[in-house]
């Protein structure tokens, strides 16, 4: 099966689930990723808005154009990279998603993370570094590369604010804009990390 099969079997079980599941009942569509799903980078937001509900896409309002946007700056389209939310519905008045939402959805992105093997992770806003970073405070570690463990794999996870708070405030949109400058080295020094591993793997094992 392609990635895109995997995926789409993945969001196939979602619909499925759906009647059992918080945000259920709303009569919201089901909003899936979206992007390449052979991409070496996966954002990942909050919930989605008014308009992600209508086109079934997240990432389409006004933060989605400043995402956007800010992706083509640095020269990744945003159909290059992969997309997604923490919570799959659109939460009522767009409200904060709940720890019970959050939890029913998860198993649903950590398949996402699990097909499409990003190598770096882009978490917009708190929710989703909250993910894989429980303990920070995004003001605190925004822009910064984090190398974490989580289900038994490395991941490089770069903790960014939300383009709504980017949107918000314009302090907030210059540290956005320069968080998302320091992407493409950041890429690079994750690829030329895993080629070390992979050198000192095979010298390891050479010397066995
Ligand atoms: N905000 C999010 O976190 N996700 C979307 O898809 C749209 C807005």
């Amino acid at each position: 099966m392609s990635k895109a099969e995997e995926l789409k079997a993945v969001f196939a079980q979602l619909a499925e689930d759906l009647p059992t599941l918080p945000l259920g009942n709303l009569n919201e569509n089901i909003v899936p990723g979206d992007g390449d799903p052979d991409t070496q980078m996966m954002f990942i937001g909050e919930a989605p808005g008014y308009y992600e509900s209508v086109q079934k896409k997240p990432f389409v309002g006004r933060s989605g154009q400043l995402l956007a946007e800010t992706l083509k700056e640095i020269g990744y389209p945003r159909e290059s990279v992969y997309i997604s939310n923490i919570v799959k519905i659109r939460p009522p008045d767009n409200r904060d998603p709940t720890p019970a939402e959050i939890t029913a959805y998860r198993p649903y992105l950590d398949q996402e993370i699990e097909i499409i093997r990003p190598k770096l992770i882009v978490t917009l806003g708190r929710y989703s570094m909250a993910k894989f970073l429980p303990e920070v405070k995004i003001s605190q570690v925004h822009g910064r590369l984090h190398r974490v463990k989580w289900h038994d794999t490395i991941h490089y996870i770069l903790p960014m604010y939300h383009p709504a708070a980017a949107l918000r405030n314009p302090q907030t949109k210059t540290s956005f804009v320069n968080d998302f400058q320091k992407i493409p080295k950041t890429l690079e020094w994750i690829q030329s990390q895993a080629e070390v591993e992979q050198l000192a793997s095979q010298v390891e094992q050479a010397l066995a």
